[in-house]
């Protein structure tokens, strides 16, 4: 296949380009790198496979020649408003790319009578009040919180990509990405395993908002992407969760970092929710997942942690 992928200079972006082409497919990439890294891509720059157009995805796309598959990745993803590139700080950005940038990747489907896939997140479950999360729990999203400008743009991006599937029959996907972790992370984004595994790596304390109660469930790269391509190559419309159902407290979580990492500086606590609404459960239900695509994480945590941290020591300079 031909596969177009939006937001190809992104950390999953890039990771799901090495895979398809791996897999034989040919890749166009789209990026106007506004969260996304030029480094992330330099190795695919060359490739006979691979070929790149710095685009925004709220602007129309034209791309050359027949497209088999379009995978819609382009969006702003990091939840923490200290971060310049988090949705926080790019709230129109954001908005602009799962609502104009969605259509304007699903035009590009129709067009070619090309799969669609689209990258969902487990945010439109917002703080949610059912857990774990399976697919049909509809989640409790406030519409005018400051979340609400990534939850609700990939809520209205489902609903358009539904409505292009029932109206216009084009051979749609949806993927509800859990926290994903893996190299190629932007270290300075503010989502939790980057902070925390900066600072293992630097000796210092773990930054842990609150008491660090609240619960994820991380996933290894790997193992997101390969749930994902299964999905491509699926026959399956509805949503699907693709993560790690091992859920634990981000004060585990950062204990573990510090344990393989060897850090001896421990943790700090920083008062009150990092921002309102902050999801307290999350994990998810992967039933679906496993029956449709037969499809289960195989990555333990540690041996996760182990794979990444060589990619951060290389960007923090550090032997
Ligand atoms: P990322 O920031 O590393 O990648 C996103 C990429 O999209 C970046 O390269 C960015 O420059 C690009 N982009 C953003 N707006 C664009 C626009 N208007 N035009 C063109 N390119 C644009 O983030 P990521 O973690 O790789 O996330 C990729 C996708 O997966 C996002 O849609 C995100 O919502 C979704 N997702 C990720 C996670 C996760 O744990 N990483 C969880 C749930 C959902
Ligand atoms: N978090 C934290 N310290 C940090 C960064 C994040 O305690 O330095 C917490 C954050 O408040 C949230 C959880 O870790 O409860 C997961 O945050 P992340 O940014 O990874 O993604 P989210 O799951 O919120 O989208």
């Amino acid at each position: 296949m031909r596969i177009l992928i939006t937001g190809v200079a992104g950390f999953l972006g890039s990771h799901l380009s090495d895979k398809l082409i791996a897999d034989g497919h040919d890749v166009v990439g789209l990026d106007n790198f506004v969260t996304g890294n030029q480094n992330n891509i330099a190795h695919l720059m060359g490739n006979e496979r691979f070929s790149f157009y710095s685009h925004d995805v709220s602007n129309y796309i034209f791309v050359p020649g027949k497209i088999d598959a379009v995978m819609h990745f382009a969006s702003p993803a990091s939840p923490n408003p200290e971060s310049p590139s988090g949705y926080f700080n790019l709230p129109i950005q954001t908005m602009k790319a799962g609502a104009l940038g969605t259509h304007n990747a699903l035009g590009v489907a129709k067009a070619n009578n090309a799969k669609f896939l689209l990258a969902s997140t487990s945010e439109i479950y917002g703080d949610p009040a059912v857990h774990p999360q399976p697919e049909t729990y509809a989640g409790n999203v406030d519409p005018v919180g400051t979340r609400a400008v990534y939850d609700e743009a990939k809520r209205f991006a489902e609903s358009l990509t539904m409505a292009y599937h029932r109206y216009h029959g084009v051979d749609t996907r949806i993927v509800r990405i859990f926290n994903t972790y893996g190299p190629r992370m932007d270290l300075e984004d503010g989502r939790a395993l980057p902070n925390f595994l900066k600072q293992a790596l630097l000796g210092q304390q773990l930054t842990v908002y609150g008491e660090g109660k609240q619960t994820r469930s991380f996933c290894y790269v790997d193992d997101l992407v390969d749930g994902i391509v299964r999905l491509l190559h699926s026959d399956e419309h509805l949503p699907v969760n693709i993560g790690n159902p091992i859920e634990m407290t981000i004060l585990e979580f950062a204990e573990a970092i510090n344990r393989v990492t060897d850090n001896k500086a421990g943790v700090t606590f920083k008062p009150g929710q990092r921002s309102e609404r902050d999801p307290q459960r999350r994990q998810p239900d992967i039933t679906r997942a496993r029956n449709i695509l037969g499809w289960d994480p195989q990555v333990t945590l540690d041996d996760g942690l182990r794979r990444t941290i060589p990619y951060f020591k290389e960007k923090l300079g550090i032997a």
